[in-house]
């Protein structure tokens, strides 16, 4: 079904590059111009947030400054892209610009990245938007890419999995702590939904990854309401250098 309305909207609009619009041929979205300027995650990264690391893995599990020093709730967290340049551009389109096709290979960049993190029956889940925030934005970007990354790797997706208690302000400008006491139960799970997550695993998705402070939040939640283990997944993620 998702296969025949996926062709007939290519035939309607055939896919065109999202960086400059020349026509593709490639799922992926991009042209090999905008592919290669677009600042991909590969190599050697944090396993607990993604950002790219120095030099080559040595079979152990390692991590970035940032999570030694502040050790995150959650298992093992990935990023696709660094949230700079281009990715910024469409990240930002995909969030305030009325662009919700982007979370289609913005879901597959995401799936490729998670590979390491996927385990069998693992339950995927959007961070939450609240309802105000979604009523302006008309659709919660989180929510379609956890929809794509779903599509992509086969694993159920719970869309509600989650909720926001209470709208929380913009943490952009916010000291860690600062934003750790603006979300500290902010997000809790969806009393109707909880039996999906318990004893399980969850892969938890969200647009950008800055402090992981909300990202956090989720974290908690699902691992009071009785999840086995959480990982991460972002589109983009924020870094000092960036
Ligand atoms: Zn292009
Ligand atoms: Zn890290």
């Amino acid at each position: 079904m998702w296969q025949q309305i996926q062709t007939a909207i290519e035939t309607v609009y055939p896919p065109r590059c999202l960086g400059c619009g020349d026509l593709v041929t490639s799922d992926f979205g991009l042209c090999g111009k905008c592919w290669r300027d677009t600042p991909f995650i590969d190599g050697t990264v944090c396993d607990s947030c993604g950002v790219p690391l120095p030099g080559a893995r040595d079979g152990h599990r390692i991590e970035c400054d940032d999570c030694m020093t502040h050790p995150r709730p959650w298992s093992d967290g990935r990023a696709a892209l660094l949230y700079t340049g281009r990715a910024r551009r469409m990240v930002l389109a995909l969030k305030h610009g009325d662009r919700p096709e982007l979370a289609r290979p913005g879901g597959l960049w995401m799936a490729r990245s998670a590979a390491p993190l996927l385990r069998p029956n693992m339950l995927i889940a959007p961070v939450p938007l609240h309802w105000s925030r979604l009523l302006r934005r008309r659709y919660n970007q989180s929510a379609l890419l956890a929809q794509s990354v779903g599509r992509q790797t086969g694993l159920p997706v719970c869309p509600d999995l989650l909720v926001r208690e209470r709208a929380t302000p913009m943490l952009e400008g916010m000291s860690t702590t600062q934003r750790a006491e603006t979300l500290a139960n902010a997000i809790s799970v969806h009393p109707r939904r909880r039996h999906r997550l318990t004893a399980r695993k969850l892969l938890l998705i969200d647009d950008v990854m800055t402090s992981g402070a909300t990202l956090s939040a989720a974290t908690w939640a699902c691992l009071d309401a009785g999840a086995d283990q959480v990982f991460v997944l972002v589109l983009a993620r924020v870094t000092r250098e960036a």
